[in-house]
């Protein structure tokens, strides 16, 4: 079960010291095995949410929070005039966090852990010897074992407290996950997605789906150019060059992003013929078409507030030919049925 998202909210008291302010974790249940990936705090100012690019920098935040409360001046190139780095919503996994856990001592780290079942979350330090302490017995027992670590590893520099998930948030976004897991294989069939400069016309990489639904969404009205990336330029060489050692498909521009809960995938026929499009909604299941979008806000219309018909579009991108005929894949299912042709009129 991994975990994306990590953030620490600075709002309400909500633990039983007064003088003390919420701490907030968001976890994003995503498919790649792993922890929390992403971290971040609110600002005490603003209250808007930043994200904090390291593990290692919010453990040091958390470290002296709310002594030394957090503001967006505290973070490179931000000031509270900046709109929101991330908003909450289902689609991600929220946990409250505890605010003065020490730093995890040298030469460990501190593992928060979600249960396969998402009940709780566990907290673990990695120590020297690269065994994995699950409470302050483990660390007494090393402690006993390597009298040295001592004066560095102090028992009370541990602390085994963990988040508070927000059920609610957890509840969403695993059903979705679950049911993710459940159908196996649910990527889509793009291992690559890349836009070209409108000045330069040279291809560009685009490194997550995500960045690359951003930039279809308002393409025609925003062109993309080369400038748009940071360190880049139209004198720089292509990142690709078009050749028929790939299949390409050209997609459709203005297609709005998938409502936050659902995917949209994208997959090719086992025959390269042609892409059919779907979306993963909330409750794992698939639609094809806009009939089968209103037949689901029918049965869950707690979703009519979220989305509509008009956000979900089912065209799909445009195959280039000849990049399909030259492709390896094509030629050895076009063989393996020559062989079965062969195979069968032989056996005649
Ligand atoms: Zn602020
Ligand atoms: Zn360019």
């Amino acid at each position: 079960m991994a975990l994306e998202v990590t953030l620490i909210k600075c709002v309400d008291a909500v633990y039983s010291d007064d003088s003390c302010q919420l701490i907030i974790i968001i976890t994003s249940l995503t498919w790649k095995p792993g922890f929390i990936t992403i971290y971040a705090i609110t600002c005490c100012k603003c209250e808007k949410w930043r994200t904090i690019p390291t593990k290692e920098e919010f453990e040091v935040i958390r470290q002296n929070y709310p002594v030394e409360p957090w503001f967006c001046s505290k973070k490179r190139d931000c000031s509270c005039e900046h709109p929101e780095d991330i908003q909450y919503d289902t689609s991600r996994s929220w946990a409250i966090d505890r605010p003065n856990i020490p730093k995890a001592p040298p030469k460990t780290e501190r593992l928060l852990i979600m249960r396969n079942d998402l009940s709780k979350m566990d907290a673990y330090y990695d120590l020297p010897n690269r065994k994995r302490a699950k409470g302050k017995p483990d660390i007494d027992r090393f402690l006993k074992e390597n009298p040295e670590c001592a004066p560095t590893l102090p028992l009370s520099s541990f602390n085994f407290s963990t988040p508070k998930i927000i059920k609610e948030t957890v509840s969403e976004s695993a059903k979705w996950v679950m049911a993710k897991r459940k159908r196996g294989s649910s990527t889509d069939s793009i291992g690559m997605y890349a836009v070209q400069c409108c000045e330069c016309h040279k291809w560009r990489k685009v490194p997550t789906k995500d960045e690359f639904e951003t930039i279809r969404e308002n393409f025609i009205e925003e062109p993309w150019h080369c400038s748009k990336r940071p360190d880049c330029s139209c004198e720089d060489a292509a990142d690709i060059e078009y050749d028929s050692s790939r299949i390409w498909v050209l997609d459709k521009p203005n297609i709005p992003k998938p409502p936050a809960g659902t995917e949209r995938l994208v997959i090719m026929r086992g025959d390269l013929s042609k892409m059919d499009t779907y979306y993963v909604m909330p409750n794992g299941k698939r639609v094809r078409c806009t009939a089968e979008v209103d037949k689901f806000l029918e049965a869950n219309p707690q979703y009519k507030d979220r989305f509509s018909v008009e956000s979900f579009s089912f065209t799909t991108p445009k195959i280039v030919e000849e990049t399909v005929s030259h492709n390896s894949v094509w030629k050895s299912g076009k063989a393996k049925k020559q062989d079965k042709i062969n195979a069968l009129s032989n056996n005649n």
